[in-house]
Formats: C-alpha cells, sequence, structure tokens
C-alpha cells in the first residue's frame, strides 16, 4: 500500500510486544509460558472482534502465484476494531494451518499497537497520513519486503516467541543456555540433546545421516515450533534471530546471551 512508517528499532518493538504480554499476564493473573494465547489478548484482552472471511473476495485482489496460493493473509479495520483472516488459515477448519494463522493474527495485533494512529480519522491524531487515510490495512504476501510489514511481522514474532520464554524452554531442551553450534556438535558429542533425538547424541546421529545445518536446524526448529504452536519457519527464524542456532562458532563479542 506504500504506507511509509518510521524506522523502529528492533529492541524498540521488542519490548512493545513483552509490555503487552505483562499487561496481559498482570491483569489475567496469569503466566506467560509455552504458547502464546493469542486470541484472548486479541478479543480479551485487547477487545478487536475476529473474524474469518475470504479475504481476495472482500477486497477484490487476485491471489498469487498460481491463482491458489492466498496473497492477503489478513487484514485490519482499525476504526470497527476488527482483525478478518483469510479463510484458508482457519484452524478449525485446517488444523495443519494453526501456526500461520496464529503468526497472522499477532501481525495484525503488531500493526494495531505500532501503527493504528498512522490509520486514525482523528486529525489531531493523525501525523503522516492524511485525513481521508483508509480505516482499514490490508496485508499482502507481495508486500512483505515493506518496512510496515516487517514490523508488523517481528512485532508477531516477539509476540509468540517471546525472548524469555524461548531461553527457559532451550534451557529445559538442551541444560545450557548456550548456543548450539553445528560445527562444533558435529565434530564432539554434544551431551545436551534435543528431546526429539531421544536419548541418542546428536553427534551419532550426524555421523549416520551427515545432515546439513538446515535438517539439524529445522529438527530442532519443529521441536520448538510444537512447543509454542507456529510455524518451523518462523521458529527458526526466531531461534536464529536470537543467536541460538548457529553454523559456526561466533565471534565471542557477539554471543548473544553473554555465553
Ligand atoms: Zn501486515
Amino acid at each position: 500500500m506504500g504506507i511509509n512508517v518510521a524506522y523502529l528499532a528492533d529492541e524498540v518493538i521488542e519490548k512493545g510486544a513483552e509490555a503487552l504480554l505483562a499487561e496481559y499476564a498482570r491483569v489475567r493473573g496469569v503466566s506467560i509460558d509455552g504458547s502464546i494465547p493469542i486470541d484472548d489478548i486479541i478479543e480479551k484482552h485487547l477487545k478487536l472482534g475476529m473474524e474469518f472471511d475470504d479475504t481476495h473476495r472482500l477486497f477484490g485482489v487476485s491471489r498469487s502465484g498460481n491463482g491458489l496460493d492466498p496473497d492477503v493473509l489478513g487484514a485490519i479495520f482499525f476504526d470497527q476494531k476488527l482483525i478478518v483472516i483469510d479463510e484458508s488459515l482457519d484452524p478449525h477448519t485446517y488444523p495443519a494451518k494453526e501456526g500461520r494463522y496464529r503468526y497472522t493474527a499477532a501481525h495484525e495485533v503488531g500493526h494495531w499497537q505500532l501503527h493504528r494512529t498512522l490509520f486514525s480519522k482523528n486529525p489531531a491524531q493523525t501525523s503522516l497520513l492524511e485525513t481521508s487515510a483508509p480505516p482499514s490495512f490490508i496485508c499482502r504476501t507481495s508486500q512483505a519486503k515493506e518496512r510496515i510489514e516487517i514490523q508488523a511481522d517481528l512485532y508477531a514474532s516477539c509476540l509468540l516467541m517471546p525472548r524469555g520464554a524461548i531461553r527457559k524452554h532451550w534451557a529445559q531442551s538442551f541444560g545450557t543456555d548456550k548456543p548450539l553450534v553445528f560445527d562444533a556438535v558435529r565434530s564432539q558429542p554434544f551431551v545436551n540433546r534435543p528431546r526429539s533425538f531421544g536419548l541418542r547424541p546428536i553427534s551419532e546421529i550426524l555421523a549416520e545421516l551427515d545432515p546439513s545445518p538446515d535438517y539439524l536446524f529445522n529438527k530442532i526448529a519443529g521441536d520448538f515450533a510444537r512447543h509454542f504452536i507456529v510455524s518451523t519457519k518462523a521458529m527458526r527464524i526466531r531461534l536464529e534471530r536470537l543467536g541460538l542456532l548457529l553454523a559456526c562458532a561466533p565471534d565471542q563479542h557477539t554471543l548473544p546471551f553473554g555465553v
């Protein structure tokens, strides 16, 4: 949609997502662990409506690729306080899409938290857009590279996969908060084994299969993805961004958790 938004540091976006989680946990008297209750956060805490619809018909947008892949996964109507998710992601009909559904919903929360003032009809609150700005924002996969979409994606990632919860699960799974370095586990037994590999050292599995970092990282990301109910792809991106999955030994100065 060509919407210009101001640069926001990643840390600012992450702190925003963490603040929302902390507020939700405090108000509801719950602790945040494992899969984030995104539906509750949207409907009970933020008091936003959520519906499934055929977004392509709704917005008159064609599907991408072979005409079957959804281009519009979600949209938000700021004035109506309504999130619309494409029906192809309805987890009741398509349970395998639950991870993508949750990410899309969290992405729309990102727009609500970060960008809604840009779309306000109230001139006093309108800074970058004209007062006739549309009250809705449609998220298109084909525009995923735009800054406004990248910001909402990062927000979704931080909301569904909070740094603290990921680190805690990592420590429980591996017995350490150190990153997994592919080159290192290849050459020596890795004493702390992901549960998905049972009781066998990773080095044995590697010796048998000689997998690529891709194989091992996707196995680990898949294991974590099931715990947090997100897609393997989203989890892998998050684990790599947190510096927990590394292909080779990192520069000591850039280690993420002071390891
Ligand atoms: Zn979006």
